[in-house]
């Protein structure tokens, strides 16, 4: 078995280096995503611990662990629906610690929850729309004195909308309302709205939870696809091994908080700290 690589939070001190260099080359260009000492509280618990974290520009990066481990609690983080108690996010070399949620998305951030979260009583199109209305909001005088513009605009966001559905396979459901489509479905929807905010970061949270494998591995391959296409990075948090471990070249192991351990899925699977935290956990729960 191969540890080497193995490396527990401890003995991380000062920005560190991981990961492919850029695409790019040349003289390695700053992180697109440069996390340090990320720790949150909440009451007696700490969900995160001294978490850190360099991304490239188009790189995937799994995070795993056991429920409880702070993963969820990771993406509210670099998202910003929750505030550290420590430590420092950086994105394109911007301090984004502080930021509001509402200022993420514009800077090229964009999420999916855990507990899906669309508006049930729009359809499909309408949910990604009111992304792209985020993005692009409309400007008043063009609302207000031409019918024309603003007609257009709609138009182009629709035709925007529908490609977007049709990349992640439901397009013939563009028109069904949100609340009424199948759990797997609904988890497309709320994609292809974060793909409409064209991130250059997308923060997946569990995006196969709840589904059978066969729609899982689908899913997976239509994640895949996109990410040939669009080059964006993608933080993968989730629960379901064989899967993740297909689509992330790189893992993170998150136990109570801490960092246990990071490297390809064949050095987590071969981790005797990780068999024991979390593949033993699930073996025993007969979930993974
Ligand atoms: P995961 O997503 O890995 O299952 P979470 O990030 O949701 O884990 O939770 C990590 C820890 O933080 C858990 O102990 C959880 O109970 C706690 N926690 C998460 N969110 C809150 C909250 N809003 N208030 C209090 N405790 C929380
Ligand atoms: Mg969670």
């Amino acid at each position: 078995m191969e540890f080497a690589r193995i490396t527990l939070p401890r003995e991380a001190s000062g920005p560190v280096r991981e990961g492919p260099a850029s695409p790019s080359g040349a003289s390695s260009p700053a992180p697109l995503l440069d996390v340090e000492g990320l720790t949150k509280r909440f009451q007696g618990v700490v969900a995160l611990r001294d978490y850190r974290l360099v991304l490239h520009e188009g790189e995937i990066l799994g995070v795993i662990g056991p429920n409880g481990a702070g993963k969820t609690t990771l993406i509210n983080l670099l998202s910003g629906f929750l505030r550290p108690d420590g430590g420092r996010i950086r994105f394109r070399g911007q301090d984004l610690t502080r930021l509001p949620a509402h200022r993420i998305p514009a800077l090229g951030i964009a999420r999916t929850f855990q507990n899906i979260r669309l508006f049930p009583s729009l359809t499909a199109l309408e949910n990604v729309m009111v992304a792209m209305a985020v993005r692009d909001p409309p400007d008043v005088p063009s609302t207000v004195l031409g019918f024309g513009p603003w007609q257009r605009k709609i138009r182009r966001m629709q035709d925007e909308a529908m490609a977007l559905l049709e990349q992640i396979g439901i397009a013939h459901l563009a028109h069904r309302l949100a609340g009424t489509l199948a759990y797997g479905d609904q988890r497309r929807v709320e994609i292809a709205r974060a793909l409409a905010l064209a991130p250059s970061l997308l923060l997946l949270d569990e995006p196969t939870a709840g589904l059978h494998l066969e729609e899982s591995e689908a899913l997976i391959e239509q994640l895949s696809r996109l990410h040939r296409e669009r080059r964006m990075a993608i933080l993968m948090v989730a629960h379901d091994m064989p899967v993740v471990m297909r689509f992330c070249p790189r893992l993170h192991v998150l136990n109570s908080g801490i960092l246990l351990a990071e490297g390809t899925p064949e050095e987590i699977r071969n981790n005797p700290l990780v068999l024991e935290a979390f593949l033993g956990r699930l073996g025993r729960s007969g979930t993974a």
